[in-house]
């Protein structure tokens, strides 16, 4: 179960340095911004919750925008894509 190095590399080669949700382009994760994290700053997202059995394969990984990872709650990630890029009301 260890991560193999370099995923945030190979995610952001895939999607291209784009958040997953929103598209925005991600910032490193050591980016501040006001003292906090910033919104656009890049985390890994597991796409099926953990809490709904996902498991830790990098396919079930992706590259998303630390606002989008805390707004996601226990959305479905396709539904939460959708809202995100504007295809459905929130
Ligand atoms: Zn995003």
């Amino acid at each position: 179960m260890t991560q193999p190095p370099g995923i945030r590399t190979i995610l952001a080669a895939k999607q291209g340095g784009r958040c997953c949700y929103c598209g925005d382009r991600l910032l490193s994760t050591t980016a501040r911004w006001k003292k906090a994290i910033h919104p656009k700053a890049q985390t890994i997202e597991h796409l099926q919750r953990k809490a709904d059995g996902g498991s830790g394969h990098p396919d079930n990984k992706a590259l998303a925008c630390h606002e989008c990872n805390n707004g996601r709650g226990s959305i479905d990630w396709l539904t939460y894509k959708s809202i995100k890029m504007g295809e459905l009301a929130a």
